[in-house]
């Protein structure tokens, strides 16, 4: 388990304590102890399946980062994690158990006093409240059997390719540099996304052909 110290930079990178955070720090601890020591360059890449609390945690901890392109985001809604060493190809998924965040019973507190911080309806009594149950939970969390919160298996997976570094070219419009594999070309123009998109919804609709094509 990592040094209260460790705990309290995370929390601090994070802004707060929080059951995520606490389910990004188990992840991370296991793939601290199976697949490899923090990375400072590639040698281990992460995939997560979340973009929620987590993932500052998995980040802080592996040195699994999204700037260094070890940190590849699948937008599949789950707390699951896979971590892959590139040394030798070891790969584990760490995928979460059904209602590994809480039972019903804390968890249904919980998520009205969410709802009330959320919306800025809770007065102190409440927001101090559901702080307090957050770090119930996330010290629970980080207590617990890591057996309770993930399975956690090796898996098979294509090596990820290392992070490259691209040519950037200046768009026609905007002028800023943009990445050459990010560029869009629309009337023989090099564009950006954005101005690409700004220039096709300025487009009238196609005009339908006033001529038919000659029929067989
Ligand atoms: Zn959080
Ligand atoms: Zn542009």
């Amino acid at each position: 388990m990592i040094d209260k110290e460790t705990l309290a930079r995370v929390v601090e990178f994070h802004g707060h304590m929080c059951p995520g955070l606490a389910m990004g720090v188990r992840a991370a601890e296991v793939a601290l102890a199976e697949i490899g020591p923090h990375s400072t360059d590639e040698e281990v890449v992460a995939i997560v399946e979340t973009d929620m609390c987590g993932v500052d945690a998995v980040q802080f901890l592996t040195g699994c980062t999204f700037g260094k392109g070890n940190f590849i985001h699948r937008d599949h809604g789950k707390n699951a994690y896979t971590f892959i060493r590139r040394s030798d190809g070891k790969a584990i998924r760490l995928s979460p158990r059904p209602r590994s965040f809480g039972a019903p019973d804390t968890d249904a507190e919980r998520a009205t006093l969410m709802a009330a911080v959320r919306s800025g309806t809770a007065g102190p009594d409440e927001r101090a409240r559901f702080w307090a149950v957050q770090q119930e939970r996330s010290t629970a969390l980080l207590e617990v059997p890591i057996e309770e919160l993930y399975d956690v298996r090796e898996v098979d997976v294509a090596m990820p390719a290392m992070a490259r570094v691209m040519a950037s070219v200046d768009c026609a419009v905007c002028g800023e540099p943009t990445m050459e594999t990010r560029i869009r070309r629309l009337d023989g123009d090099e564009l950006c996304g954005p101005c690409f998109d700004a220039r096709l919804a300025g487009r009238s609709p196609v005009a339908p052909p006033t001529t038919r094509r000659p029929g067989p």
